[in-house]
């Protein structure tokens, strides 16, 4: 088991509630770790609409979910928030100091004073492609993430889809690996037009190979596989693979959440609206993933919860300490802590 990472507040999500929170707690001096399933920020936003125009967050007549995602980032920079993407929270416990200790899918291992469940819809898990077999290899040698890029050095890798994560990973495993070729179904790609301009520059080049097409078949034994079918516009071949990375999207699952001794009503986490508390002391949920009467599940209500949430917070780390409000715009110990004064 790793070090034990301790800090005043594990975040888990980092969707654009989960990054709001950092900015509230960090007002209030509460050091931020986030952890997420996913490989970037902006959850939602990020992995299921980041093109799409928003129309309803204040003082952005229009915005992207992408662009959301990278103002939130800008904005909670000064507090400097710590990510651990590609995680799953799998266990969350409180323990007899009455800290909490949070543990992932990769077993690392946080203490915090509280916890916010900025989980959504819950863990997003990637759907499986219709490939025959594909079980025997998963976890060996088909990955649906990326987690430790030195697993997929000098090895064969097929990267299949279009969307943002196959064309980035493509770009980033490509100087690694021993060949790299990229599948999807379609000439037409999801990613951002330039990781495409990029991926087919790398393809001019010789450096990767693309096939339009879908796989059909692995061959290979005890989990490792040695070559993958591509059938294409001209009939199936054959080509090495050592590596499958199959992004075909993801579903949302509530995961391991039900586990964690929370008070639970429809999958979603009942709170009280003046504290965003939820059944459990010092366990906090915001945004999509809780439940109250007359809850909207909009991004400005997460944002609104992250505010009121921090206030009961700042309560529990720092009891006794009266909690003076101030605003942005006029208290310069604030400005401080976000370095403009
Ligand atoms: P999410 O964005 O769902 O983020 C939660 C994060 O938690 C995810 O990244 C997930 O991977 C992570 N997570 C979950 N469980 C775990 C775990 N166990 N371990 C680690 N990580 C975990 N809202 C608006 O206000 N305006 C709109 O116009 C709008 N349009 C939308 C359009 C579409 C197509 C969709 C799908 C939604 C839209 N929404 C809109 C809703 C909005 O996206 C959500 O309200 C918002 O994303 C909720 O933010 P969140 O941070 O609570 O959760």
């Amino acid at each position: 088991m790793s070090e034990i990472i301790k800090t005043d507040v594990v975040i888990i999500g980092a969707g654009p509630v989960g990054l709001f929170a950092v900015f509230e707690l960090g007002l209030y001096d509460l050091k931020c770790h986030l952890i997420d399933i996913l490989d970037r920020p902006g959850g939602q936003c990020a992995e299921l609409y980041p093109e799409k125009p928003i129309y309803d967050i204040p003082a952005w007549p229009i915005i992207s979910g992408h662009d959301l995602t990278e103002k939130l980032m800008e904005q909670i920079k000064p507090f400097a928030p710590q990510f651990h993407f590609n995680r799953m929270v799998t266990k969350l416990e409180r323990q007899a100091d009455g800290s909490f200790h949070v543990e992932t899918d990769e077993a690392e291992v946080f203490e915090a004073k509280l916890v916010v469940v900025a989980a959504g819809g819950g863990s997003f898990q990637p759907k499986r492609p219709p490939v025959p077999g594909i079980e025997a290899y998963e976890g060996k040698s088909v990955f649906y993430s990326v987690r430790r890029m030195e697993e997929f050095r000098d090895q064969d890798i097929l990267i299949v889809g279009g969307g943002d994560s196959a064309l980035d990973w493509a770009l980033n495993l490509q100087p690694i690996a021993r060949s790299l070729t990229v599948v999807h179904r379609r000439a037409e790609f999801r990613a951002a037009p330039d990781s495409v301009k990029k991926m087919f520059e790398l393809v001019e080049s010789g450096s990767v190979r693309f096939e339009l097409g879908q796989v059909s078949g692995l061959k290979g034994e005890d989990g490792q596989l040695t070559h993958a079918t591509i059938k294409g516009t001209e009939g199936e071949t054959d080509i090495p693979v050592t590596r499958l990375l199959p992004f075909f999207g993801l579903t949302m699952k509530l995961g391991p959440i039900a586990d964690w001794g929370l008070n639970l009503h429809e999958n979603l986490i009942p709170v009280s609206v003046e504290t965003f508390e939820t059944s459990e002391p010092g366990i906090f949920a915001i945004g999509d993933i809780n439940t109250y009467p007359g809850k909207l599940k909009l991004i400005l209500s997460g944002f609104h919860e992250a505010a009121l949430m921090t206030q009961a917070a700042k309560h529990i780390v720092s009891p006794g300490e009266r909690i003076v409000f101030q605003y942005t715009t006029s208290s310069t110990s604030l400005q401080k802590k976000l370095g403009v004064n």
